[in-house]
């Protein structure tokens, strides 16, 4: 890939992702074999104006052998020393950047007990620091490189190189970011959003009603007083912010306790390794009572099962069927990418900037606005090209959202 661009793409991490201010300390988490583009993401830092740039290093290698050779009781600790860590930057307001790359087998095989002991106590530590991420307090966000191994799942008949050629195509597309000024298109793309947003928080729907040929037939109440959420966030020093490269979604809470029916998912959900296939959920009164799976059944109860909150939905968001991400076709393997192919839902934690005021809302008042709490936060694709979507007013009436897949307002 050419220096250029990829120094546009760094750039387009940096001033306008996690939109890095004269004087805060930066913190990337990158793999060892993305070095070079790592640095790149440094440097533009740097010129952002940042006091110092940490970074965090992976290695999927590593993490793999960790996970396959370490001794069970390893799963159920997590050092104090990597939540100090958080600790240190969180209080210096840092902002956190990420370059994903992984291998979607890269935990394949492994034995999920341990990736489900090392998630759970992992995210009971990192508690403080994801709420503070979560409600905007911290800005943050994620774009992608591709790696060998996820180029070879996503292009399996090609060959190595030509794989990467046409991932690396396929994600700067993807990611806006194939242009000449990214950080441009990405302000216009900001712009896109509003009106649909305005047009759905100022109707303040009771309930969205799903439905498709594929089996997904859901009624998901929403709570008093939601906000809709698409096109970037803005962080509680209100400067703006992109959490994720790419976003086409327009996103918001449901009520924890008011979804009923059953959803059937469209598209596989890679999850740590794992990839579970032709799954459904049936929900009642807002908790997942009935779920199966064709493959890695136990990979879904195990997310299901993680604690209570895992059981409720955290998150309703709503894609085009004619997004770019959608239109290329490709299975990325990434939920990065995957999810914003197609309207989705999240079991687990929901974004406490989903209702007015939840960002200064304690544990205890969020859950009475209905929004849900978890470790947990994992998105699963429901959109198909004949998905419709009816918002259904507390006074009954109704307003087509979605017809075949496509915004109808
Ligand atoms: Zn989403
Ligand atoms: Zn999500």
């Amino acid at each position: 890939m050419e220096q250029s661009i990829l120094k546009k793409y760094a750039e387009l991490l940096v001033f306008a992702g996690g939109n890095v201010q004269k004087g805060q300390p930066v913190v990337i988490s990158g793999n060892v074999a993305d070095a070079d583009f790592v640095r790149m993401v440094q440097d533009a830092a740097y010129d952002a104006g940042a006091s110092d740039v940490s970074i965090d290093w992976q290695d999927d290698t590593v993490t793999r052998t960790t996970y396959l050779r370490a001794a069970d009781h390893i799963f159920e600790m997590y050092p104090d020393w990597r939540v100090d860590r958080f600790k240190f930057y969180d209080e210096r307001g840092a902002v956190y950047l990420h370059i994903s790359s992984s291998d979607p087998d890269l935990l394949a095989g492994v034995n999920p007990e341990r990736i489900k002991t090392l998630t759970k106590v992992s995210r009971q530590k990192l508690k403080p620091h994801s709420a503070l991420t979560m409600s905007n307090a911290l800005r943050w966000s994620v774009l992608a490189v591709p790696s060998p191994k996820w180029a070879a799942k996503v292009f399996p008949n090609l060959p190595q190189e030509q794989a990467i050629a046409k991932l690396w195509q396929a994600i700067l597309k993807a990611a806006r970011a194939d242009g000449e000024n990214p950080i441009a298109a990405w302000q216009k793309h900001r712009e896109n959003f509003t009106e649909r947003k305005n047009f759905l928080n100022a109707k303040q729907f009771d309930k969205l009603h799903f439905t498709n040929k594929l089996g997904t037939d859901l009624l998901v109440g929403m709570p008093k007083n939601h906000v809709w959420v698409g096109g970037g966030d803005v962080g509680k020093d209100g400067i703006p912010f992109f959490p994720n490269i790419p976003t086409e979604e327009l996103f918001t809470a449901p009520n924890r306790n008011a979804v009923n029916g059953k959803v059937v998912a469209s598209m596989p959900l890679s999850y740590q390794g794992n990839l579970i296939t032709d799954f459904a959920i049936t929900f009642k009164d807002g908790r997942a009572v009935e779920y199966s799976a064709k493959n890695n059944e136990e990979i879904l109860k195990n997310i299901i099962e993680m604690d209570d909150g895992s059981h409720y939905l955290g998150e309703v968001a709503l894609v085009a069927n004619s997004s770019p991400i959608s239109q290329m076709g490709i299975l990325f393997y990434n939920t990065l990418f995957d999810e914003n192919a197609s309207s989705h839902l999240a079991l687990g934690k929901a974004y406490p900037d989903c209702v007015q005021g939840g960002s200064t809302m304690n544990d205890e008042e969020l859950l009475k606005a209905g929004i849900n709490d978890s470790l947990m936060h994992v998105d699963f694709m429901f959109g198909t090209a004949d998905m419709q979507i009816v918002g259904i007013a507390t006074d009954g009436t109704e307003t087509l959202l979605m017809q075949n897949g496509e915004f109808a307002f």
